[in-house]
């Protein structure tokens, strides 16, 4: 028999977005650590000069190659089509594709997932692609879109457009659902915005040493479409597809902050969440058989929506200034592993 090979089809395509640096990182006196040499390229440098590309050049280990490197002056629009738009186009030929935002708090990750009203951002954008997709279909009528979104906070799951008591997750036929979770009918992108809006307001935030507005929670929406086709036989077949967006807790790690007991208790378990993805994606890529999606509730939850014919994308937020340039390196650190799949 042959030896054993690396599983093909199963790819992470991992993109980097960074971010503009803020008025008030600017106040700070914050200089510009990251640069994006070409459409795939990014070097990290903290030097005095940052202009000092002979030096730049020399320095290893801060270079790093993506699928693609999105610079602080990429729209959302130009996100979205690179990272999400052909994950749609797959989930109305009845596959599931996964989007993740990962990075430290404050890296970009919800401003990339949901956006402004001006700006929205992929999660409104793979709605209303989706919709103008369908209009474009001889049987529209046929479609039927369902939307849900929720947060797993300290391993505790809760409807982020109905919250109420903790979710649990149940298995049904379907895989790992979380039972009693709101299926929001959606007819058009007009109502989305605020949905979604409504929803991350719900979503849990606490004041941390490290960030006043640190979030901790992981927020995944799931857009799932249903159509029903006829087949040579005129049998009538049901399709569905399903898009999960997830906008990530902040990777910055537990030991930044200063508070015991209950912050580090959440910290290890947003670890956790954030270990497990990576070790179900790299047994994915891998091609092994046991995939450990029970070590956390996120795994568990996405787990009909990682491998198998699902396209995963992971998209890393960084910020350009060199006030976090050590996240920035951890970030681009993280991607870096999971590209190699
Ligand atoms: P995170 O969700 O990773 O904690 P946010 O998305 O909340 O970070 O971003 C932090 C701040 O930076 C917000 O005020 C957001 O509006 C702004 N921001 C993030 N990315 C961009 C961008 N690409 N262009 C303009 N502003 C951005
Ligand atoms: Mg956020």
């Amino acid at each position: 028999s042959l030896p054993e090979t690396k599983k093909t089809g199963n790819r992470v395509t991992v993109l980097v977005r960074v971010r503009p640096i803020s008025k008030k990182e600017k106040e700070a006196g914050s200089r510009c650590c990251v640069r994006i040499v070409n459409p795939r390229d990014v070097y990290l440098t903290d030097l005095v000069n940052p202009n000092d590309y002979l030096r730049l050049n020399r320095i290893r280990g801060r270079h790093f190659t993506f699928d693609a490197c999105f610079p602080d002056s990429a729209t959302q629009q130009e996100v979205y089509s690179t990272s999400t738009s052909e994950l749609v186009e797959g989930v109305l030929q009845g596959r599931n594709g996964t989007v993740f935002c990962y990075g430290a708090t404050g890296a970009g990750k919800t401003y990339t997932m949901i956006g402004t009203l001006e700006s929205p951002g992929v999660m409104v954008l793979a709605i209303k692609d989706l919709f103008d997709k369908i209009k474009t279909r001889s049987c529209d009528g046929n479609h039927v879109v369902h939307l849900s979104y929720l947060e797993v906070y300290n391993e505790t799951i809760k409807d982020l457009i109905s919250p109420g008591r903790p979710l649990v997750l149940r298995e049904d036929k379907q895989g790992n659902v979380a039972a009693g979770l709101t299926q929001y009918r959606v007819y058009s992108v007009d109502e989305v915005m605020t949905l979604l809006q409504q929803g991350n307001h719900n979503r849990t935030t606490e004041p941390t040493r490290a960030n006043e507005t640190s979030s901790r929670s992981h927020a995944v929406l799931q857009v799932v479409v249903e159509y029903q086709v006829r087949d040579a036989a005129m049998n009538i077949i049901n399709n569905v597809g399903k898009l999960s967006l997830v906008d990530l807790a902040g990777s910055e790690r537990a030991l930044a902050t200063n508070r015991r007991t209950l912050r580090s208790l959440e910290g290890a378990n947003i670890n956790r969440s954030l270990l497990a993805l990576s070790s179900c994606i790299n047994a994915l890529v891998e091609g092994k058989k046991h995939i450990p999606y029970r070590n956390s509730k996120l795994t568990q939850l996405l787990k009909d929506s990682l491998g198998g014919k699902c396209r995963t994308v992971m998209i890393a937020n960084i910020s350009s200034s060199n006030l976090s340039s050590g996240e920035t390196q951890n970030t681009l650190h993280w991607a870096d592993r999971a590209k190699m799949i």
